[in-house]
């Protein structure tokens, strides 16, 4: 696999050749987020203004739904929008509003089919919330563990494929997700919308000084090794979780395993196991998974132990292309409803 440094601007040939999308052609080729602003700072915060939503501008609606970063209501500003207001507790930590404002300056720059549109934020202490497009359909947790749909080979490679493209858009702009999983990819119609891209710093993992550190439930089994090996049993700061390009890679092939098995890697069993097993470089067992070596050679690719041993995401694009497309056995003169409309 080819090795991206933390600008995102070293990328192999042979993948600058294989993923030429309509959003990367129109990148700037030597630009990261980090050299751009460090050029023109002052051109930085005056956009960052640009991007400031009034709090009271917002009309707020229900609430969708809380996470780990605080809560999402639905609203309206020119339209349906998704309102994520963060968590009171970040609001003492001057430390953490600096790290909201960097990260609304990174958000604000992204611009790809298949990732939320970035629509502003509130940066007025203590109202701090980002405000993004709001997203239909479900996500693929939902779809993958709640309803239980089973997605043929087809459908889960271009989904597979769609979010290669969007984090390697993300990668390229020197972004790093760090909360890839299935609650942050919606699935629109047949499109991929990826969602909470680079917030991770902002938040703070559960923390309680009698039962220690708490573990998101479907958490654990999107760390990579690197990251689970400095798990402390106290709050992590950021110097503790070094999330990475590789670390997204790793989340990756958790989210194929997903939709391949319908179900987590690592089912029902604790976390003190998980995390003993994956840190010694262990992996969830692929022998009840039927499928053919190419799809299951992406799996560890992906979960490779070596952070730079994994592939990028580029490489993985065109690797999901490259997987033999079953030819669907529906032909113009025998449409497969006709059999559905006989039944019913
Ligand atoms: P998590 O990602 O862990 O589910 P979040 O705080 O990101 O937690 O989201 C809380 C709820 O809001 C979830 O149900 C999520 O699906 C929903 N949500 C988040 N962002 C959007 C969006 N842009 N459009 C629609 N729903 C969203
Ligand atoms: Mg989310």
């Amino acid at each position: 696999g080819s090795i991206i440094d933390s600008s995102g601007t070293h990328q192999s040939i042979e993948s600058d050749k294989t993923m030429s999308t309509e959003s990367d052609r129109m990148t700037p080729r030597l630009e990261s987020v980090e050299e751009r602003d460090s050029i023109w700072p002052r051109q930085n915060s005056l956009s960052l203004k640009e991007w400031d939503i009034p709090y009271d501008d917002l009309n707020l609606g229900t609430m969708i739904g809380k996470g780990r970063f605080g809560t999402v209501y639905r609203g309206n500003w020119h339209g349906d929008v998704a309102v994520k207001i963060l968590k009171e507790d970040f609001l003492d930590d001057e430390h953490a509003i600096e790290a909201f404002k960097l990260e609304v300056a990174i958000f604000k720059n992204t611009r790809h089919e298949n990732l939320v549109l970035f629509m502003g934020a509130c940066m007025k202490p203590p109202r701090l919330a980002i405000v993004t497009s709001m997203c239909k359909g479900n996500t693929l947790y939902t779809h993958v563990h709640l309803r239980r749909d089973k997605f043929n080979l087809n459908k889960t490679t271009l989904i597979a494929q769609q979010i290669s493209q969007g984090m390697g858009y993300l990668h390229r702009r020197g972004i790093v997700h760090k909360d890839l999983k299935s609650k942050n990819i919606f699935l629109e119609n047949e499109k991929v919308i990826i969602t909470d891209f680079g917030l991770f710093s902002v938040t703070k993992l559960v923390y309680d000084s009698n039962l220690g550190l708490g573990i998101p439930y479907g958490w654990l089994c999107y760390m990579a090794p690197e990251l689970i090996r400095n798990l402390k049993p106290y709050r992590p700061t950021n110097e503790d979780l070094q999330f990475t390009k590789a670390s997204d890679t790793y989340a990756f092939g958790t989210i194929w395993y997903e939709l391949l098995c319908g179900e987590f890697p690592f089912k029902s069993q604790p976390p003190e196991s998980v995390i003993w097993q994956v840190g010694r470089g262990m992996k969830q067992s692929l022998s009840n998974l039927q499928a053919s070596r190419d799809v299951k050679d992406i799996l560890m690719m992906c979960w490779t132990f070596n952070a730079d041993d994994r592939p990028d995401f580029n490489k993985l694009f065109t690797t999901l292309e490259r997987l033999p497309k079953k030819r669907l056995a529906r032909s113009p003169s025998h449409p497969i409803q006709l059999s559905r409309s006989a039944e019913s």
